[in-house]
C-alpha cells in the first residue's frame, strides 16, 4: 500500500560502467571477520537474478485482478509457492480467516439547488488504448474498511483533510455536521482524512484525486505519460491503521482457521462508521465546480480550471455505499531454508502479493523482484550451500486492506520472533529508476554498504546512483534530519503503510523497506497494470533485477554475518537528536517544566554502551553468540509492555506511524504526541517510559561487555 512521495525525475547522463572485475581483495564488511569467502558466495548470488524472468513473473502475476481472498489471488499464491519450491525452499501456504469488505453497491449523485442532476457515478475507469481496463472482474471503486450507508447532504471541501485543514474550516465558521466532505488525496493517509471528517461531524466522505497532485499538472497522463488520467480512481483502505493493523476483529491474536468466534472483538475502534468512496477528478469536477460559499484559501486551490469554493451550498450529494463484510480466507506463502548454525535466528524478507486491481507496480514489482531473489538463493542451495541462519521468504496477502497477512503471521509467531534478526520489506519495488530506503537507524549503514555491491542499470553501483540522485534533490534530506559524517545518503524513518509495521513496531524486529521510485500517477487504480509498467517504469525489467539483487543480498549478508551488523552508535545519535528537538518543542507547547535530564542521561549511557559494543563488533572475536544475543535484545528493549497511550498494539518507544499522518513516522511517538496534545502529565509519563526503555537498551548492550 506504500506510496512514496514521487521524486522529481531526471535522466542521468552517465556512461554505463561495468561493475566488478576491478576488485581483487574484498573490502572489509561490517559484521564479518573476513569477507573473502562470503564475497564469493555473494558473487554467485548476484549473477542469478534475471531481468527477463522477472518480467515473466510480473506478466503472470498481473494477468488478472487479484484482490485479497479472490480465486485469482489464490492462483498467485500457488504461482509463488511453486517458484519457492523450485528454488528449494520448504514452502507452505498459510491461510487466515479475516474480516474483509467488498462492494455490493456504490453510487454517488450530485444535484444543484433546483434538483437538476449534475453527475451520477462513479464512472468506470477508462482511457482510450488501455488493454486491461475492461476485465469484468474489476470491482467498482471502494475503500477497504469503509462504512455502509445511504446519506444525503450539503458538501464541504476540506482540502487534504489534514488536522490543520479541518481547523481552518472551523476558523472560517464552516460546520461539518450533517455534511458530506469532499477531500483530495495527498498529504496524509486516507484513513486519517475519513476519521477526522467523522470526528468533525461529517456523514460521508468523497476522496478524489486532484490533477495538481498526480494528474496533468505533473505531466502527461496515461496512456501518453505516467500520470493519472481523468477517470482514474485511487482505491485504498480507510482502516484506523494507527490504532492497530491486521484483522480488525483480532488485535494481538492470529486469525487462524480454528480461532473460535468468541476470541474476536468488535472492529469498531479500528474502522470508520461513515461511508466513504474514492472518486476520479472527472466525477469530482461537477461537484467542486457547483460548490458555493467562500473562495478557498490559496493553498487549497487545485488544478481544475475554475476557482474552488469551500461550501456549503450550490450542490447536494446523495451517497450510497453498501459493503459486503464477510470473514474471508486469505493466503500467505512462507518459504524457509533452515540455518545450519543458528536455526532459531530468522532472517525474513517479504512483500505483499494482493493488489487492489492488477497492481503491476504495487505490489507485483515487489513479488517479481522477490521471486528472482529466491531464484538466486535457490541457485546457491542447488550447489549444496546452506545459510548459517534460517532464511524465510514471505508473500503476504491482504496487505492493502490493512497489513493483514503479515500482521496475523507475526501475531501467530509471537515469541519466536524474539530471535528474528531482521525483516526486509519491499512493496512498491519498482515505479522508476530512483532507489530509496527506510530503515531502523541500526540498519541504515547496512543498506548503504550493500548497495555498493549491486550494479545499477544507469551505470556504476546502486549506491552511486542513489547518492547522485539525492545530491540533486533537496527534498531527499528533510529539514531537521542532517546526516552525520559518513552517512552519505539519507535513509528514511519507518512509519507505516507496509508490512514492516508488525515486525518492527509490534515485535521489535530490526527492519528495512526498499524501493525504486519514479513518476507514478496511477497508484491503486486499474491503470497500474503491465502495459503502464512496461511503457513507463521499467521496459526491460532491469530495475526488477536490481531490486532482486538488493533484497536477496540483504537476506544473504544478514544470514551469514559473524556479528550482527547493527549500528547502535548511529541509533543513539538519532535518538539523541530527536530528544533534543522534543526538548526544544516542549516550552513552545507550553510545557516548559518537563525535565528532560533523565532521558538525556539515558541516551548518553546508551551511546557509550553502543561505542563499546561497536569495538567488540569490529574485533569479532570471543563469545559471539552472547554478543549477538545482546545486539538483538537491545532492539526489543526499546519496546514498552504498555505500548503507546490509547494504542497499546504499537509498542515501539522510538517509532510509530503518526496518529494524524497514518503513514509517516513519528519519532519518540509517546513524548511527541503528548507534547502536540499539550498534555503535560502524559508527556512526563511518556518521557519516563522512554527513559526506562533507553536504560534497558543500554543495560542490554553493557551485558555483552
Ligand atoms: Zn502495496
Amino acid at each position: 500500500m506504500t506510496l512514496r512521495k514521487p521524486l522529481a525525475f531526471c535522466l542521468l547522463a552517465l556512461a554505463a560502467t561495468v561493475l566488478g572485475a576491478s576488485q581483487s581483495a574484498p573490502t572489509p564488511v561490517f559484521g564479518y571477520r573476513d569477507f573473502t569467502a562470503e564475497s564469493k558466495i555473494e558473487e554467485k548470488f548476484l549473477a542469478v537474478p534475471d531481468a527477463r524472468l522477472a518480467g515473466q513473473h510480473l506478466k503472470t502475476l498481473t494477468a488478472a485482478p487479484h484482490l485479497a481472498a479472490t480465486p485469482e489471488d489464490r492462483k498467485t499464491a500457488e504461482y509463488v509457492a511453486q517458484k519457492f519450491r523450485a528454488a528449494g525452499l520448504d514452502t507452505e501456504i498459510v491461510p487466515y480467516r479475516v474480516l474483509l469488505n467488498q462492494p455490493k453497491l456504490v453510487r454517488v449523485e450530485a444535484y444543484d439547488p433546483a434538483g437538476k442532476l449534475l453527475m451520477a457515478g462513479p464512472t468506470r475507469e477508462h482511457v482510450d488504448g488501455d488493454p486491461f481496463q475492461d476485465d469484468p472482474r474489476v470491482m467498482p471503486p471502494f475503500h477497504g474498511s469503509s462504512g455502509s450507508g445511504d446519506v444525503t447532504g450539503e458538501v464541504v471541501y476540506a482540502n487534504y483533510g489534514r488536522i490543520e485543514d479541518f481547523d481552518q474550516l472551523a476558523a472560517l465558521h464552516i460546520d461539518l455536521h450533517g455534511k458530506i466532505a469532499i477531500i483530495r488525496y495527498g498529504g496524509n493517509f486516507r484513513g486519517v482524512k475519513v476519521a477526522l471528517a467523522e470526528q468533525r461531524g461529517a456523514i460521508g466522505v468523497l476522496l478524489y484525486s486532484d490533477p495538481q497532485d498526480d494528474g496533468y499538472f505533473k505531466g502527461d497522463p496515461w496512456p501518453i505519460g505516467p500520470w493519472r488520467p481523468d477517470t482514474a480512481v485511487q482505491l485504498g483502505s480507510v482502516q484506523h491503521l494507527w490504532q492497530y493493523p491486521g484483522d480488525s476483529e483480532t488485535p494481538g491474536v492470529a486469525s487462524t482457521l480454528d480461532l473460535p468466534p468468541s476470541a474476536r472483538v468488535s472492529s469498531d475502534s479500528n474502522e470508520p462508521r461513515i461511508p466513504s468512496i474514492p472518486l476520479s477528478y472527472r466525477d469530482a469536477t461537477p461537484i467542486l465546480k457547483a460548490l458555493a460559499g467562500a473562495s478557498v484559501p490559496q493553498g487549497w486551490q487545485g488544478a481544475l480550471p475554475f476557482r474552488y469554493h469551500a461550501g456549503p451550498g450550490g450542490v447536494r450529494v446523495h451517497l450510497v455505499s453498501r459493503q459486503d463484510y464477510q470473514r474471508r480466507i486469505i493466503w500467505d506463502v512462507i518459504g524457509k531454508v533452515k540455518g545450519t548454525e543458528f536455526p532459531d535466528e530468522w532472517v525474513i524478507a517479504g512483500n505483499h502479493r494482493d493488489a487492489w486491481i492488477y497492481g503491476a507496480v504495487d505490489p507485483s514489482s515487489g513479488t517479481a523482484a522477490m521471486l528472482e531473489a529466491v531464484h538466486g538463493i535457490g541457485a546457491l542451495l542447488h550447489q549444496g550451500w546452506r545459510p548459517r541462519r534460517t532464511i524465510i521468504f514471505c508473500s503476504w496477502d491482504a496487505e492493502e486492506e490493512g497489513l493483514i497477512g503479515s500482521t496475523e503471521w507475526v501475531e501467530q509467531q509471537g515469541k519466536a520472533l524474539d530471535h528474528a534478526v531482521a525483516y526486509f520489506n519491499t512493496d512498491v519495488a519498482v515505479a522508476g529508476p530512483d532507489f530509496s530506503a527506510s530503515a531502523v537507524p541500526s540498519l541504515r549503514q547496512f543498506v548503504r554498504e550493500l548497495t555498493r555491491a549491486v550494479p545499477s542499470p544507469l551505470g556504476g553501483t546502486v549506491f552511486q546512483q542513489w547518492r547522485l540522485k539525492q545530491a540533486g534533490d533537496k527534498s531527499a534530506h528533510p529539514a531537521g534530519a542532517p546526516d552525520a559524517p559518513g552517512e552519505e545518503v539519507h535513509v528514511g524513518d519507518l512509519g507505516s503503510g507496509s508490512d514492516f509495521t508488525p515486525f518492527f513496531q509490534h515485535e521489535g524486529v530490526p527492519s528495512t523497506d526498499i524501493g525504486s521510485g519514479g513518476p507514478y500517477g496511477v497508484y491503486h487504480s486499474v491503470f497500474d497494470n503491465y502495459a503502464w509498467y512496461t511503457q513507463n517504469a521499467d521496459p526491460h525489467f532491469a530495475y526488477l533485477e536490481e531490486m532482486a539483487r538488493v533484497l536477496g543480498l540483504e537476506a544473504l549478508r544478514m544470514a551469514q554475518a559473524d556479528v550482527l551488523p547493527y549500528d547502535y552508535v548511529a541509533y543513539a545519535r538519532t535518538i539523541a537528536s530527536s530528544l533534543e528537538e522534543a526538548s526544544r518543542k516542549a516550552p513552545v507547547q507550553g510545557i516548559g517544566s518537563l525535565d528532560f535530564a533523565p532521558a538525556q542521561a539515558a541516551v548518553a549511557r546508551f551511546a557509550v554502551a553502543a561505542e563499546r559494543t561497536r569495538g567488540l563488533q569490529l574485533a569479532a572475536t570471543g563469545d559471539l553468540p552472547r554478543l549477538n544475543l545482546a545486539l538483538r535484545r537491545a532492539e526489543s528493549a526499546l519496546l514498552s509492555d504498555q505500548g503507546l497511550p490509547n494504542r497499546p498494539w504499537y509498542r515501539h518507544t522510538i517509532y510509530a506511524p503518526g496518529e494524524f499522518t497514518g503513514y509517516a513516522a513519528v519519532v519518540l511517538p509517546g513524548v511527541n504526541e503528548a507534547l502536540d496534545a499539550r498534555d503535560s502529565s502524559r508527556a512526563a509519563q511518556q518521557l519516563m517510559a522512554l527513559t526506562q526503555a533507553l536504560d534497558r537498551a543500554a543495560r542490554t548492550l553493557e551485558s555483552a561487555h
